[in-house]
C-alpha cells in the first residue's frame, strides 16, 4: 500500500468540490509536468504530451515515441468529473418564519438523506461582466455557509420506519436568519469574487459537504470522503498519466474525464457528445493521420472506462449477487452486464485481466444481482459513440451516491498501478 497515494487522493478529493475545480487542478498537475496545454478551439502542435480543457472535463494524452499512422491505436482511460449534490437555482434567494433559505436543484442519483444536517460550502464557477465581455471565474467558498436541517423525530415519529423527502420543499437549506432580498445570493457571490453585485451574470454552483476526507478504521484499512465517484477514478488516471515513462510505439495513450455521466451524458462536455471522438481525431490528425487511417485506428483501439464498483455489504448481503461480491482492498473490478449496461465484453475482461497480471494487482469480477436493475456508466456510450471495445471497471466502494461514501485504504494504489501499466501499452 502506498499511503502517500492514499493522502494524495484524499487533498485531490478535498480540493475538487466540483467539476470544474477537478478538470482545473487535474489540467495544472499535467501542465506541471511537462504536457503542452491548448485550448479547445486552438490548433493542437505535434506535442508529445498534450492536454486540453474546458468547463468540467479534461482531455491528455500522451504519444509513443513513433507513430506510424497505419498502425495507429489508442488505449484511453474515460473516468467523470461530476457527482451526484444539491446545485443552487437561478432565482434561489427565499426568507420563510424568519430564515433565510436557498432553492436547490437535485443533481443525479443523490441519496437524498446523505445531505440532511451536514455543514455544507460552495463551489463551482460563475460568469461575470468585464469591460470587454464576459470572464468564467472558479469559485469555491469552503466554510459552512448552509444546512439542511432535518425534522426532529418528535414531530415524526415514525421517521424511522421510512424517511420520505419531498425535492421541493423538504431539501431547501438554510443560510441564515431574517429576510432575504432578490438578488441576495448574486450579492454574496460578488462579495466571495470581488465584484459588483451587476457585474454577477450566472452561475453554476452546488453544495459540498466541508467534512474532511479521512482515513478510517482499526488498522486504517478504510478511508471516507465525498465523490469518491468518481474522482476516485479522475485521480488514478490522472496519477497514471502523469508519472508514464514511454508509451508503446504507434500508440497515443488517452485520459478523458467527461462531465455529466450522472445525469445521463448527454451535453456537450457528457460522453454522448462529439467531444472524445473529434479529440482522438484531432490527436490523430498532429501525427498526419488521415481520415481513413483514424477510423481504421479505432478498430485497434481499447477504452477502460473507471467508475466505482459496489463492495459487497455486510448489513444487506441480500442485494448482491452471491457469486460476485466483491470486496474493498481486492483490486480493481471488472463489471459485466449481458444486457450493456456495462462495456465489458469477454475480450476486453481478458485483456484488462491481462493488465492486472502485468501490474502484479488482484482483480475482481462483479455481476448485479439478476433481478435488480443495473446501473450504468460512461462506457457503453463511449462504445457505441466509437464502435470500439470497452471493459468497465473501478474500484469498489460502499454508499455509492451518498454525500460521504467509502473505499479501501489499498484499492486507490492497485487502480493506479493497473492503468499505469494499460497505459505504457506495451
Ligand atoms: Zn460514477
Amino acid at each position: 500500500m502506498s499511503e502517500s497515494r492514499l493522502d494524495s487522493l484524499l487533498a485531490w478529493i478535498d480540493a475538487s468540490p466540483s467539476p470544474y475545480h477537478a478538470a482545473h487542478n487535474a489540467t495544472a498537475e499535467l501542465s506541471s509536468v511537462g504536457f503542452n496545454r491548448f485550448g479547445p478551439d486552438e490548433k493542437w502542435e505535434e506535442s508529445d504530451r498534450v492536454v486540453v480543457s474546458w468547463g468540467g472535463v479534461v482531455i491528455a494524452a500522451a504519444f509513443g515515441s513513433r507513430i506510424d499512422p497505419d498502425r495507429l491505436r489508442f488505449r484511453i482511460v474515460g473516468a467523470h468529473t461530476d457527482s451526484p449534490n444539491l446545485r443552487i437555482k437561478p432565482n434561489p434567494d427565499s426568507h420563510k418564519l424568519g430564515y433565510r433559505q436557498l432553492g436547490v436543484e437535485v443533481y443525479g442519483g443523490v441519496l437524498l438523506n446523505s445531505w440532511l444536517d451536514r455543514d455544507l460550502g460552495l463551489s463551482g464557477r460563475v460568469v461575470v461582466r468585464d469591460g470587454s465581455g464576459n470572464q468564467t471565474l472558479l469559485f469555491s467558498a469552503n466554510r459552512p455557509l448552509l444546512r439542511v436541517a432535518q425534522l426532529a423525530i418528535h414531530l415524526d415519529r415514525e421517521v424511522n420506519e421510512g424517511l420520505k423527502l419531498d425535492r421541493q420543499s423538504h431539501l431547501a437549506p438554510i443560510w441564515g436568519l431574517g429576510t432575504s432580498n432578490d438578488g441576495d445570493f448574486r450579492s454574496f457571490l460578488a462579495d466571495e469574487i470581488g465584484v459588483n453585485d451587476s457585474e454577477v451574470l450566472s452561475w453554476d454552483v452546488m453544495c459540498h459537504d466541508l467534512t474532511p476526507s479521512t482515513v478510517l478504521g482499526r488498522d486504517n484499512e478504510l478511508y471516507a470522503a465525498p465523490r469518491i465517484d468518481n474522482l476516485a477514478s479522475c485521480h488514478a488516471a490522472l496519477s497514471a498519466l502523469q508519472q508514464i515513462g514511454p508509451v508503446g510505439e504507434d500508440t497515443i495513450s488517452v485520459m478523458v474525464l467527461f462531465d455529466h455521466e450522472e445525469v445521463g451524458s448527454e451535453s456537450s462536455t457528457g460522453a454522448k457528445g462529439p467531444m472524445l471522438s473529434s479529440a482522438l481525431e484531432r490527436l490523430a490528425g498532429t501525427r498526419s493521420t488521415n481520415r481513413e487511417q483514424f477510423l481504421r485506428a479505432l478498430n485497434r483501439s481499447i477504452c477502460v472506462s473507471a467508475d466505482g464498483a459496489h463492495a459487497v455489504h455486510p448489513n444487506y448481503v441480500d442485494r448482491h449477487e452471491p457469486e460476485h461480491q466483491v470486496v474493498l482492498n481486492g483490486g480493481p473490478v471488472i463489471k459485466i452486464n449481458a444486457n450493456v449496461r456495462y462495456a465489458t465484453d469477454a475480450e476486453s475482461s481478458a485483456l484488462f485481466q491481462s493488465v492486472c497480471r502485468s501490474a502484479g494487482v488482484p482483480v475482481q469480477q462483479y455481476a448485479h444481482r439478476t433481478n435488480l436493475l443495473c446501473g450504468s456508466t460512461i462506457g457503453p456510450i463511449t462504445a457505441a459513440q466509437l464502435g470500439m471495445s470497452v471493459v468497465d471497471v473501478g474500484s469498489a466502494q460502499l454508499s455509492m451516491h451518498s454525500a460521504r461514501e467509502m473505499g479501501g485504504s489499498k484499492d486507490p494504489d492497485y487502480l493506479f498501478s493497473a492503468l499505469t501499466e494499460f497505459f505504457a501499452g506495451t
